[in-house]
């Protein structure tokens, strides 16, 4: 076993990035640890209102000029971004594992995805293009101008600390807004890292900033006049609770929340491709995805069929190897901390007593290749019989567990996913066209896969989520970016 080298060195202090500055906060520290060896990595403020208030002025402050900033210079800061993320990609990587626990495979497909925002978004000359008509009357002209709105907050979730926050910030300040980012206080070293290189790439100081903190700094965002909106990605309560305070507020929102996801297996699937695809869906990253597969649905009445499939998935999980995501051998890492860990094994502890059987227990079968505390990893689980109506089948836990159900057949199936609140993510596995077609129409998603597991659209499609799993109109990523972070300026002329 050989490790990578760690990124982060001895235990820095997280600062505050305002006004171009990196700042100290006034605001108590919390630890930041990394989950696989349970030492202290940093230290994160929990910022203060006042801190807040700082970064919403410095923001306010730079606005005027950097909305005056042409489109294509604002690109060529984006350009430079990209090429400096591109030149630090393995350090990025490496920092998300120290941080997150996360395999360093995991790592480098979280940095290509976040890049490939800043990418899409060095388009930004033509994705913001407005629209013409002449002679809407005689002599008479009218066009439509999106225009920046001013001061943007983008909250990020810890589990993807690196790429989330990289769904908005990039097409915020494209379109001329200036940012304030708060990281997850778990997990703040990726937005640090990606500050400095914001600030190397040449991005006026105020344009980009970064606060560090809990509650405090996300209601000094939802209280302070001039933030203009708020791109949240986090769990559905805190998604509910932002979208309702911002419509309070009148700020724009994008609250993307919690899932629970539907994997549905028909009977005339092609096996072998089918069983990789729910090992990176259902534990890839420790399970700890908004797209992670949670419900295995086998469809038929054919136990043949079920038992066959379920023992090669089961075969196959059990091989999983855990451990360091520093290891390159590493197909797991741990969960990000002991509370994380405690809450999955609440859900597993319900499942046994509501009745599922279980058949692959993480609490026991983990095997952690090298030498480290046990504290936040787990084993992938497995539970057959379950129900929609149990816990394990209803409710998000954000972690390892595979609760494999049957149904007779697709509507019995699609009528389960249909009883989740959440509509994030479900995916068919079958090689039938019509019946897939069948369930991308009838399905209420809000990314649909066929015969893919993990269904992370591309930077310049929207990140999409229906019912509880999101909270707005328009979604991150892309196009849809842009129009969230502008609004419509109509202009009609008389040309005299
Ligand atoms: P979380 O809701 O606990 O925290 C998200 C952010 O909100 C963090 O920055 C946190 O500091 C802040 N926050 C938490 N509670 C708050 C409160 N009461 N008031 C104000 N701010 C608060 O979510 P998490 O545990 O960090 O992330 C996991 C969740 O995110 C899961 O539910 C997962 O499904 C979801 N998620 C959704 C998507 C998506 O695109 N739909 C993507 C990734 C993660």
């Amino acid at each position: 076993m050989s490790l990578l080298e760690e990124p982060i060195k001895g235990v820095p202090l997280v600062k505050n990035f305002i006004g171009g500055e990196w700042v100290e906060s006034k605001g108590e520290l919390k630890d930041v640890v990394n989950p696989c060896t349970g030492k202290v990595i940093a230290r994160v403020p929990i910022s203060t209102k006042d801190e807040i208030d700082a970064a919403a002025k410095a923001a306010q402050e730079a606005f005027p000029d950097w909305r005056r900033t042409t489109p294509v210079a604002r690109a060529r800061c984006l350009f430079r971004l990209k090429e400096l993320l591109e030149e630090n990609f393995e350090e990025v990587s490496r920092i998300q594992t120290q941080e997150h626990g996360k395999t360093i495979d995991e790592s480098r497909g979280e940095t290509r995805r976040g890049i490939e925002n800043v990418e899409v978004a060095c388009g930004i000359p033509t994705l913001m293009q407005g629209d013409y008509s002449e002679d809407i009357a005689s002599g008479i002209d009218e066009w439509v101008i999106p225009t920046p709105l001013g001061v943007f907050g983008i909250i990020g979730p810890f589990n993807f600390p690196f790429m989330i926050p990289l769904w908005s910030a990039p097409y915020a300040v494209a379109t001329g807004n200036c940012v304030i980012i708060k990281p997850s206080s778990e997990v703040p070293l990726s937005q640090r890292r990606i500050a400095e290189l914001a600030d190397e790439a040449g991005f006026p100081p105020g344009v980009w900033n970064v606060v560090n903190g809990g509650r405090t700094v996300v209601s000094g965002m939802l209280e302070h006049p001039g933030i203009k909106g708020i791109a949240f990605v986090g769990s559905t309560p805190t998604a509910k609770f932002i979208y309702k305070a911002c419509g309070e507020t009148g700020k724009r929102v994008i609250a993307q929340g919690g899932a629970k996801n539907f994997m549905l297996i028909m009977p005339d699937c092609n096996v072998s491709p089918t069983i990789p695809a729910l090992m990176t869906s259902f534990f890839g990253n420790a399970g700890q995805r908004c797209l992670s597969g949670a419900n295995l649905v086998i469809v038929g009445e054919d136990d043949k069929f079920y038992n066959s499939f379920v023992d090669a998935v089961a075969d196959t999980v059990s091989r999983i190897i855990i451990g360091s995501g520093l290891d390159e051998a590493v197909q797991m890492g741990p969960l990000r901390d002991k509370e994380k860990k405690e809450s999955v094994l609440g859900y597993i502890e319900s499942g046994i007593q509501q009745g599922a059987k279980l058949r692959l227990d993480g609490r026991k079968d983990v095997k952690i290749t090298g030498d480290y505390p046990s504290t936040c990893f787990l084993g992938p689980t497995i539970f057959e019989n379950v129900t929609p109506d149990m816990k394990i089948g209803k409710e998000e836990i954000f972690g390892p567990v595979m609760s494999v159900m049957r149904a007779k057949n697709l509507d019995e199936a699609i009528d389960m996913a249909h009883s989740s609140p959440f509509a994030n993510a479900h995916a068919i596995f079958t090689s039938s066209g019509k019946t897939a077609r069948e369930f991308q129409y009838r399905i209420v998603s809000g990314n649909v896969g066929i015969n893919v597991g993990i269904v992370a659209p591309m930077a310049f499609f929207p990140f999409s989520g229906m019912k509880d799993s999101f909270f707005g109109i328009l979604h991150t990523q892309g196009q849809e970016a842009v129009r969230f972070f502008t609004e419509s300026k109509v202009v009609i002329q008389r040309w005299l």
